[in-house]
């Protein structure tokens, strides 16, 4: 088995309604996801996906102007020779971003080829699972635009869309902050507690807004609400700062969906700078490198929960890595969120999530299912495919 073509589409949706959503760092226009295809001399097709909330055309470009001669006629039995030359052929110039994105979608891929070729998900392939359904929670709780102009408003759309998720059956939602002045996040967080009452797990998502002083005191609003996590409250690189702020709070730091491999994590484990960890399938380098991220996690007996922003083939990816993270710490009896991880469901409204994959996702209680379907478990419906790619290449044979 050979891998004689490599495709990838740019896909592009735009959101209901023209309806724009913001989060601490800018507007979302539309959802865009770059997806990957690898074809074998068998006939076995594989799929991955790279990068995420960025700019994929760079990503896409160095996928076959770069790595293709690299990947065409490689066995995909070989993900990891091909992922250290891949990644060694790259350290002095793409440890992190878009080579990583790029060489994340190859490696998904190379799992989806791995389990089609032996009729066995990827998670029985690297070892079995751990579970069968993973606690999900809901992402939302976005700004709109009249957000800025209207607090009031604000406040009772945070109400309003909480509600939606309580009602949706799940038990468990984080919500963006980091926009608003200080004092009228604080007042959205009050509402999404009081909203969603004290049995629900709430989360916090800044998006890296904060300076140390201001996450300081977002952070003891969070201590006095009871929130699960507070995530990204600093700059990525502001590690030190990470770590000063978990001696401050009670409150877990989460971290991580920007960083790459298990050296960035490292980074991250050893700076004492988070709690739990949130490594992105398409962008820290794959399903392979997703396995070795979980390992050094349990050896610092931290959590991992997948950041999943992606289309439906990164959820399935997740979802697949999801089943292989052992409880931590072991307990007999292991319950979410204490020991089991939760699994994050962005409940925006994003097509490539929900229709790009047949039949979708949907919520088994407060759980979603591992798929146990051949590799990612998922099946790709080529007509959503087709609707929403912009721009697709192709390298090798029949390209
Ligand atoms: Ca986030």
């Amino acid at each position: 088995m050979r891998i004689d073509r490599i495709e990838s589409f740019i896909l592009k949706a735009p959101l209901a309604g023209g309806q724009r959503f913001l989060s601490s760092q800018g507007a979302f226009q539309q959802r865009t996801s770059l997806v990957v295809r690898l074809s074998t001399d068998d006939g076995l097709q594989g799929w991955g996906e790279a990068g995420v909330s960025m700019p994929v055309e760079h990503v896409q470009a160095y996928l076959h102007d770069v790595l293709a001669a690299r990947v065409l006629g490689r066995d995909p039995e070989a993900s990891e020779p091909l992922w250290h030359e891949l990644y060694g052929f790259a350290r002095d110039f793409g440890r992190k971003g878009a080579c990583m994105a790029a060489v994340s979608g190859v490696d998904i891929a190379l799992w989806d080829l791995r389990g089609k070729a032996a009729g066995r998900p990827v998670h029985a392939l690297m070892g079995g699972a751990y579970r069968e359904r993973v606690r999900a929670y809901a992402t939302g709780l976005y700004y709109r635009e009249e957000d800025l102009r209207d607090v009031d408003g604000a406040v009772a759309r945070v109400r309003a869309e909480a509600q939606q998720y309580v009602a949706q059956g799940f038990t468990a939602l984080k919500g963006k902050i980091g926009l608003l002045a200080l004092r009228d996040d604080i007042r959205r967080l009050e509402t999404l507690r009081e909203t969603a009452g004290d049995r629900f797990l709430v989360m916090a998502d800044a998006n890296h807004a904060y300076t140390f002083a201001s996450a300081v005191k977002v952070g003891q609003v969070l201590d006095r609400l009871d929130f699960h996590w507070f995530e990204e409250p600093l700059v990525p690189e502001d590690l030190p700062g990470y770590a000063a702020l978990r001696r401050k709070l009670v409150t877990p730091l989460a971290a991580g969906e920007g960083e790459c491999t298990r050296y960035g994590m490292l980074d991250l484990l050893r700076g004492e700078a988070v709690d739990i960890l949130q490594p992105d399938l398409a962008l820290s380098g794959g399903l392979s490198e997703g396995q070795k991220i979980v390992t050094l996690a349990s050896a610092f007996q931290r959590p991992v929960c997948c950041h999943v922003w992606g289309s439906g083939v990164v959820v399935a990816a997740a979802l697949q890595l999801s089943a292989m993270i052992p409880p931590v710490p072991y307990t007999a009896c292991p319950h979410a969120p204490e020991n089991e991880p939760l699994f994050e469901f962005d409940r925006t409204h994003n097509p490539l999530r929900d229709d790009l994959v047949e039949g979708g996702f949907s919520l088994v209680g407060e759980d979603l299912a591992i798929p146990t379907g051949p590799g990612l478990g998922v099946k790709i419906d080529q007509q959503v495919l087709d609707r929403f790619c912009v721009a697709r290449r192709a390298s090798g044979d029949r390209a």
